[in-house]
């Protein structure tokens, strides 16, 4: 039988990455993937690192995220380091488009709502935005530059943090399907899989939207996809340096010169299908944000599922069953909670406190919801 201190279900990058903290940390960990590593949303992202909410029920998500973009720079240095690879990440800052509306109203709005939160952001004119950004559509009526944020190419990291855990003594198994939790009377005693138990003193969850469909796992992480379509582009001369945002779109500039624009939001279940209507709409936004991509080389389209919870806020943490953590339910802010992720599993399950209170991201406040309805 195969043992470990620390078995991991899912090879994206949230898994992997919590593999690398743990490796480093001295423990014997395996990561139990059904198919490839990184190649479901890990690999389908956009990579942006923006800690400001989308939304005001995305609010209780920013400390989280801030406390991950403080981590970046050393976790970029670690996983390139170890791995010999390159992240793509560009901490050159965001630009947030108005282009329709009463744009003096929301721009004081828009800054107002950053500067309190702790998010650092300026109201900039049209022409002043033009200026950095040529790309930007003349419609532009101002802007708000993010300085702090950045992006990363997330197919890139995530190949560079497998590499790092692998190199770092990780055990990877591939083509392991993960079908329940094993039990040993009333604690996770680790995974089980098609046709072998797995035996662990700590399990973590990490199968993004695919999560609740172990057995035994859907009361703590009800998780499920949200369908994203997203387009490259490859264009002969049109340089973007910071990723810009539109209420409708963000494209975000690789170094290699592409661009990637997304995304569509949809709830349809595992499907993966790219759409004439999801197609039509990321490339409509993205032109009239830019209109010179017009003209530019559509490279690559596809599409990926997010793994979103029913308050769109990740599932972090102990579950109330021993020897069990959960680390899912990213949704939108996987890449950017990639850091801080690692590290407070890390913390849990070597040290039992964890630096940056998690307990508004527990996989218990699924169950007391349900005992709520019930009682
Ligand atoms: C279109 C799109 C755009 C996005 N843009 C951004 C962005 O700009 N910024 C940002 O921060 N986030 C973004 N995200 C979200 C981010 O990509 C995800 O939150 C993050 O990648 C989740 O990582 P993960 O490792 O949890 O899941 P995944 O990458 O989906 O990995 C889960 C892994 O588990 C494996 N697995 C599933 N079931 C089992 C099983 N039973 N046994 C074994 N293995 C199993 C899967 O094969 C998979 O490899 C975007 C996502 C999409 C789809």
């Amino acid at each position: 039988m195969k043992k470990f201190d620390v078995a991991i279900a899912g090879g994206g990058v949230i898994g992997a990455s919590i593999a690398l903290e743990l490796a480093l940390a001295g423990l014997r960990v395996g990561v139990f993937e059904r198919s490839e590593p990184g190649r479901e949303a890990s690999w389908a992202s956009a990579g942006i690192l923006s800690p400001a909410p989308e939304s005001t029920a995305m609010i209780p998500l920013v400390a989280l995220g801030q406390a991950s973009m403080a981590l970046y720079p050393e976790f970029i240095r670690t996983i390139e380091e170890i791995s010999g690879q390159s992240a793509g990440y560009r901490p050159k800052g965001t630009l947030q488009a108005i282009l329709t509306g009463d744009a003096r109203e929301e721009l004081s709005t828009f800054v107002a709502l950053h500067h309190g939160l702790g998010l650092k952001a300026v109201a900039l004119s049209a022409e002043d935005a033009r200026e950095l950004e040529p790309a930007l559509s003349d419609e532009l009526e101002a802007a708000v530059l993010r300085p702090e944020e950045a992006s990363v190419d997330n197919r890139a990291m995530t190949q560079a943090v497998l590499e790092a855990a692998r190199r770092s003594g990780v055990e990877f198994f591939t083509g392991s399907t993960v079908q329940a939790l094993a039990r040993d009377g009333l604690r996770c005693a680790g995974l089980q899989l098609q046709s072998e138990t797995v035996e662990a003193h700590w399990t973590v969850i990490a199968a993004g939207c695919f999560s609740a469909n172990i057995e035994g796992v859907v009361r703590f992480a009800p998780v499920r996809p949200a369908k994203g379509q997203i387009v490259s582009f490859r264009p002969a001369d049109l340089r973007i340096e910071r990723v810009l945002w539109s209420e409708k779109i963000y494209l975000v500039p690789r170094n290699d010169g592409r661009i990637v624009a997304g995304a569509t939001v949809e709830y349809v279940g595992f499907d993966k299908t790219l759409t004439g209507g999801g197609l039509q709409q990321v490339l409509g936004a993205a032109i009239e944000l830019a209109p010179a991509l017009a003209h530019a080389r559509v490279e690559e389209t596809w599409a990926g599922l997010r793994p979103d919870s029913p308050d769109h806020l990740p599932i972090l943490g102990p579950a109330e069953l021993d020897g069990l953590i959960i680390a899912t339910g990213h949704f939108r802010s996987g890449i950017l909670l990639t850091p801080i992720t690692a590290r407070l599993v890390r913390e849990w399950i070597t040290e039992q406190r964890v630096s940056v209170d998690w307990d508004r991201f527990s996989p218990s406040r699924f169950q007391s919801l349900a005992q709520k309805t019930h009682g």
